[in-house]
């Protein structure tokens, strides 16, 4: 009898298992616990988008676009970053639309990161980068968030200490997942002065760009000319219209960065599903959804905080993002993913261990919990929460 032989591929990623977000949704269904853990909302987007969708479909709008995008699209994201950040982008040759900011991502690492390049990551970090940086072929260096009463800020000078003549890309979120902190002027301002006079590019993730809280703003990197000079944008349209489901954004970038990044995106999508991007130039025509997220979900992260204010679980500040964490080292010494087994199972409620977002995890008593939820769900959540 002839024996077929089993192949195990020598892995790429050696270190990589399923998503943390994968397995804690996976038991929150299991235990029928409230899902506070994965980022996505639990209610329906704004019914006017999928029927823009379906007409365009209906419309024959079915075949490729180019690869590029489709043009009333790219124009329509040209217009809205010229009026939120003043930064005027050319629609033609400065942006591309995406299948999801995952895909952004790992376009702009394959596409500018060569083999041995450092790339400088700010932990935590957001699951994708540091897989999708190896994939690249680059090293990635690591900076730790440092943690205080005012929450989690980026130490600048550690960030400078981390440049090295091989350093090719800094990768940087903000708001931030899963901290929910925000860049400010300061920040701006310690960041134009590190990569002045170096060759470093920039890789913005703002896929939370329109979810900032009290008044603060958003400060795109693409609203610093300097900035923006080095700098690839990312967002994602499953944030700003509760699409999650839909996986597409955008990335803008100084044409010359852009060029490289289209090598590549054409061969890795090639293009995006035609009638999405038909039916979100036509919706993003009224800038009102993104104007008004950010007073949509201050009232959540506001319902949420006041209902956890007099449980045992301490705050951390939210001034960004859907995500809200909390100290839990007056509950439990348990490690957090232990203990976001353990609050899924016993207590109900759905969260993601912060150490998750370390490579080396790092255990500092800390979950998050997503927000972007009915108020019924979050109310139920709370019930749970308050025993603690
Ligand atoms: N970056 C961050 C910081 C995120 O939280 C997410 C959400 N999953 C992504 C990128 C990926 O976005 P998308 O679903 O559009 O790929
Ligand atoms: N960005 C989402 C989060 O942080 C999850 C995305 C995913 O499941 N990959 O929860």
């Amino acid at each position: 009898m002839t024996t077929i032989a089993r192949f195990v591929p020598k892995s790429k990623l050696p270190e990589v298992g399923t998503t943390i977000f994968t397995v804690m949704s996976a038991l929150a269904a299991e235990k029928k616990a409230v899902n506070l853990g994965q980022g996505f909302p639990d209610f329906a987007c704004d019914p006017a988008l999928p029927a823009t969708v379906a007409a365009a479909m209906a419309a024959d709008f079915n075949q490729y676009p180019p690869m590029t995008g489709m043009p009333q699209l790219r124009e329509q994201i040209a217009r809205k970053i010229l009026d939120v950040y003043g930064h005027d982008y050319d629609a033609n040759s400065e942006i591309t639309v995406t299948a999801g900011a995952t895909q952004g991502i790992l376009t702009i690492l394959l596409a500018s990161v060569h083999a041995g390049d450092e790339v400088i990551v700010i932990e935590p970090a957001y699951d994708s980068y540091v897989p999708s940086i190896r994939l690249a072929g680059g090293i990635p260096v690591f900076v730790s968030m440092e943690l205080d009463e005012n929450g989690y800020s980026i130490p600048w000078d550690k960030v400078k200490a981390a440049i090295s003549s091989k350093t090719r890309l800094i990768m940087l979120n903000s708001p931030h997942n899963p901290t929910g902190s925000v860049l400010n002027a300061d920040d701006i301002a310690a960041l134009t002065d590190i990569v002045r006079d170096t060759n470093v590019l920039i890789a913005s993730d703002e896929v939370y760009e329109h979810m900032v809280y009290d008044g603060q703003r958003h400060e795109s990197l693409s609203r610093y000319p300097e900035l923006a000079a080095r700098s690839y944008i990312i967002s994602s349209f499953g944030k700003t219209y509760h699409v999650t489901g839909w996986k597409i954004g955008y990335v803008a970038a100084p044409a010359a960065l852009m060029a490289e990044f289209r090598k590549v995106h054409q061969y890795n999508v090639f293009s995006v599903n035609t009638p999405m991007q038909v039916g979100l130039a036509q919706y993003m025509g009224n800038p009102a959804p993104y104007l008004e997220l950010s007073a949509f979900y201050q009232k959540k992260r506001d319902l949420f905080r006041a209902g956890l204010a007099n449980s045992s679980l301490r705050l951390l500040p939210c001034a960004g993002t859907y995500f809200q964490s909390v100290d839990y080292s007056a509950v439990s010494d348990m490690p957090e993913l232990d203990f976001a087994r353990w609050l899924t199972t016993e207590i109900g409620v759905a969260a993601i261990p912060v150490s998750a977002f370390y490579q080396q995890s790092k255990e500092s008593g800390i979950v998050r919990f997503c927000f972007a939820k009915q108020d019924a769900t979050l109310q139920n959540a709370l019930q749970r929460l308050q025993k603690l």
